[in-house]
């Protein structure tokens, strides 16, 4: 009898750390030794070279991409009675960090290729109560951000980007992040650049914003001791610093990697039953996710749990159709959401990925 194959988890970040072992355990240590743990010598430095990595003149490190994106939100004057249009199909906290900034979210549907916000829609969204537009680059690919921009500029809106998928992402060449007034990261550990806690980040090209920012991130203070504004206690620490500094070394790579990983499946399920996902030419997708299509998905989850193999669902439902949000009345109608909701599915991707366990995976989803 032959041995059962071994189980491919959906996420295994222990490949990618092993790599980078030691380098990860000399600046930790030396940040142990130093006695500096907040808005230290590496959150500085950090914030230096991820605006320079991004293109972006300024870059302002928080507690996490929550947290980038309200504070984001309050820093560019968006509250109480303002809406906010944004992608339906996202994780929640993209709608959170709305209501935390008190202002409005108003949902709509995506596009059918890239699942991220439909400019169409956003155009028809528009009232005057809008004073924001949110997009997420889903999955790692970048939203349609030259026709999100001239919305935003006709009409005087402010372009917050959520790039917690897409760091490294771009389009046309440029960066994720650059796009709008702010690009909002997350460094939760899953995400491309991951640290080992949370964390987030602001990019702006503006210093007024980024001034604003630092003051909302410590307890609205500039002067020590000197308090004009409602602020909060959102701080990336040097401990995640330290370590995002490394990673920020290796994140190109570790994105070229996820880019053949998906190549590879998308070159496996042409004969599938299953849609692999689509790349717009204009962008380059740094594959957080790689998610695909089944009509049969639990038909399709149940071969790989049964093989051993992960998969996982985001998002099983759009953000208007989660209880918090739903409200009293029927459920919005947001017809190419539900359908992606019902029928996607993510597939294991992350740097250490066998060619082997591709192969294996693929297999698994090529037969009904
Ligand atoms: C992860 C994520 C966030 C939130 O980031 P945290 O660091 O977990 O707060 C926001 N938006 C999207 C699209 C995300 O994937």
């Amino acid at each position: 009898m032959s041995s059962p194959a071994k189980s491919i988890p959906m996420l295994d970040l222990t490949l990618q750390h092993r790599r980078l072992r030691a380098e990860l355990d000399a600046v930790i240590a030396e940040v142990v030794a130093s006695g500096r743990y907040i808005l230290g010598p590496n959150v500085e430095a950090f914030e230096r070279e991820v605006a320079e990595f991004l293109g972006a003149r300024e870059a302002v490190a928080v507690a996490s991409g929550t947290d980038a994106l309200h504070l984001a939100l309050r820093a560019a004057g968006v509250g109480d009675g303002d809406e906010v249009i944004t992608t339906c199909f996202s994780f929640i906290a993209t709608a959170t960090a709305i209501r935390f900034a008190g202002a409005q979210p108003v949902f709509v549907d995506i596009d059918p290729s890239t699942y991220n916000l439909d400019p169409e829609a956003v155009q028809q969204a528009i009232t005057p109560a809008t004073r924001a537009v949110l997009p997420v680059h889903l999955y790692g690919q970048p939203a349609h951000m030259g026709r999100l921009q001239a919305l935003c500029n006709q009409h005087g809106l402010v372009l917050i980007e959520d790039c917690a998928q897409s760091f490294g992402a771009t389009r046309g060449g440029q960066m994720t992040g650059t796009f709008g007034d702010a690009g909002c990261f997350s460094f939760f550990p899953t995400k491309n650049l991951g640290g080992m806690g949370d964390g987030g980040l602001v990019v702006t090209n503006s210093p007024k914003l980024a001034r604003h920012l630092r003051k909302l991130r410590n307890h609205g203070s500039e002067l020590s001791g000197f308090h004009d504004e409602l602020g909060y206690n959102s701080r990336l620490d040097e401990l995640q610093a330290a370590v995002l500094r490394v990673k920020l070394l290796h994140v190109q790579a570790f994105n070229d990697e996820r880019r053949t990983i998906a190549a590879h499946y998308t070159r496996l399920l042409a004969q599938s039953a299953v849609t692999a996902p689509f790349e717009d030419p204009e962008g380059v997708h740094v594959y957080h996710q790689y998610t695909v299509l089944s009509e049969d998905r639990d038909g399709a989850m149940g071969r790989l749990q049964e093989a051993g193999v992960g998969c996982a669902i985001h998002y099983g439902r759009p953000i208007p159709h989660q209880p918090l949000f739903a409200g009293e009345g029927p459920l919005p109608s947001l017809p190419v959401a539900e359908r992606i909701a019902r029928q996607c599915l993510c597939l294991p991707i992350y740097p250490g990925l066998e060619s082997g366990d591709i192969a294996r995976v693929a297999q698994l989803l090529v037969h009904r």
